[in-house]
């Protein structure tokens, strides 16, 4: 496997960025810590002739005050003890991203716009064309699926769910200017699974913002992978709340690692807001985001024994939190 050519940009700043984006009209990718785009790149997957380098734009970098920039690496949160006091589900899915060496280069914003997983995608071009390309890169059914109008390649990201359950936006720049949205709306949920998020030609993920009331929320973030050393989730389960004695004061939630996009389970946890949590309600809990998420056979674990899962890491992910708040 190797690397085709490409033309390297290296701006500055972000404007200039957006500026240069616009210029290429969509004959590009950025490229952040390139941990994920470069091992795509060199499988052929879906390769553009230049790459936007972030490296150099200054206000992508750095965190405080609730505002991670997009181009801070995992290792800057994963060393920082005040994340862990703070947002305590944030630094459970930061360590348990990949390896030491991985998260040394890897990006909140890489992670957050990590490419979606497939066994029939994430193989190099010879095996992909012995068996006959797929939708989501040069061909026209899925093998997973079989039809040609949907991809359901899976999203492996460890952050999002994390972040969802902080009730975190993100801050976006494009040629229309700044704006934020909450990141759930990031990610394209009734989409064809192959354009992932919702961000328009050029747009740049600038930060992520977690509101000051997200922070010291009791959570934690729960991952069902193969080699707990190194491995992408095959199920990702976060939970941030805070418990008045026995009471739920507030309860969020959130799954990534089953479908092809992470989601939030808003309309499960609200109405648990205001009553004690018994061993019931949360074995209800379970069991209904269980029913909801449909996982399929497209990673390492069959999707029955991912589903199962699903329950069993959801009343852990809520008693330890509940807990956590209790010591
Ligand atoms: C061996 C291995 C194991 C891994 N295990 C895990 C794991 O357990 N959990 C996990 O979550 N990930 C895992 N990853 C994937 C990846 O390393 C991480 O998700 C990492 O955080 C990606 O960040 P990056 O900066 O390297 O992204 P890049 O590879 O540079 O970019 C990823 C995507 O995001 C886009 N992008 C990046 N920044 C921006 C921005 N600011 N605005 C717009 N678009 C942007 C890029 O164009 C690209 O499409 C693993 C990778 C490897 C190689
Ligand atoms: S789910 Fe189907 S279309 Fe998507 S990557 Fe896998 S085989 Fe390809």
């Amino acid at each position: 496997m190797h690397l085709d050519p490409f033309a390297l940009h290296r701006p500055t700043s972000v404007d200039e960025t957006v500026r240069l984006a616009g210029s290429l009209a969509g004959r590009f990718d950025y490229l952040a810590g390139g941990t994920d785009l470069l091992p795509n790149y060199k499988m052929h997957l879906n390769l553009r002739p230049n790459l936007i380098a972030l490296e150099d734009v200054g206000e992508l970098r750095g965190h405080g005050a609730g505002r991670f920039g997009a181009m801070e690496r995992l290792a800057e949160l994963d060393d920082d003890p005040a994340i862990r006091a703070e947002y305590p589900v944030l630094a459970d899915a930061v360590g348990e991203v990949a390896t030491p060496l991985v998260r040394a280069s890897g990006t909140v914003g890489g992670n957050l716009l990590v490419e979606t997983r497939c066994f029939f995608f994430n193989q190099s071009y010879f095996w992909r064309e012995s068996l006959g390309f797929c939708l989501k890169a040069d061909g026209d059914r899925c093998h997973v699926v079989p039809q040609k109008e949907k991809c359901y390649a899976t999203f492996s990201g460890d952050l999002a769910p994390a972040l969802m359950a902080l009730d975190a936006e993100v801050e976006v720049a494009g040629p229309a200017g700044r704006s934020r949205r909450p990141l759930e709306a990031l990610y394209d949920a009734a989409g064809d699974g192959i354009r992932r998020v919702h961000l328009a030609p050029g747009e740049l993920l600038v930060a992520v913002h977690v509101p000051a009331a997200s922070r010291g929320l009791h959570g934690r973030y729960k991952k069902l992978r193969v080699r707990p050393s190194y491995d992408f989730p095959e199920l990702g389960v976060a939970v941030a709340g805070r418990w008045d004695g026995d009471r739920v004061a507030s309860l969020r939630l959130a799954v990534g690692g089953v479908e092809p996009h992470p989601r939030r389970f808003d309309a499960l946890t609200e109405p648990l807001v205001g009553s004690a949590l018994s061993d019931d309600r949360l074995r209800a809990l379970a069991d209904e985001v269980m029913r909801q998420l449909r996982p399929v056979h497209n990673t390492f674990l069959l999707p029955d024994y991912r589903k199962r899962m699903i329950g069993v890491y959801v009343r852990r992910a809520v008693d330890e939190a509940r807990r956590g708040s209790a010591s």
